[in-house]
């Protein structure tokens, strides 16, 4: 007997903007997306900024302002590109490695932000070369 209760969760959301923001507000942006996951990840960067992750494609990501604010860092093979706010020190998004043309947003920076009923994929980062 088909039940509601279960039938698949939907987690996908309809797509639509979010702003987001740093702490003290140098750095706001916005994106586009439905939210398919979010992840975490286990290198050594993220287990120390302990992020939540939405990946987007970089045509649906806007830096609104603060790009003077931003201040960049790089490690190991030097291809994803860590940004952080200079005054406040929080980190709302980094250029992703394996896919440069994506942004990885941190998901707490976005107003009004639920990630409540969205799975969580946890990325093998520390595993790759
Ligand atoms: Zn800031």
């Amino acid at each position: 007997m088909p039940s509601e209760a279960l039938a698949p969760a939907i987690t996908r959301r309809t797509p639509q903007t979010w702003r987001g923001s740093c702490h003290c507000g140098a750095v706001t942006f916005a994106i586009e997306t439905d939210f398919p996951e979010l992840t975490m990840c286990d290198c050594s960067m993220c287990r120390r900024r302990n992020a939540v992750m939405v990946k987007v494609h970089e045509s649906r990501f806007h830096l609104l302002s603060g790009e003077d604010s931003l201040t960049e860092y790089r490690f190991h093979t030097n291809t994803a590109r860590h940004f952080f706010c200079r005054i406040c020190g929080i980190y709302p998004f980094h250029r992703k490695r394996v896919t440069p043309d994506h942004f990885g947003v941190n998901v707490f920076c976005l107003e009004g932000f639920d990630a409540a009923d969205i799975p969580v994929r946890r990325a093998a980062g520390r595993a790759m070369p």
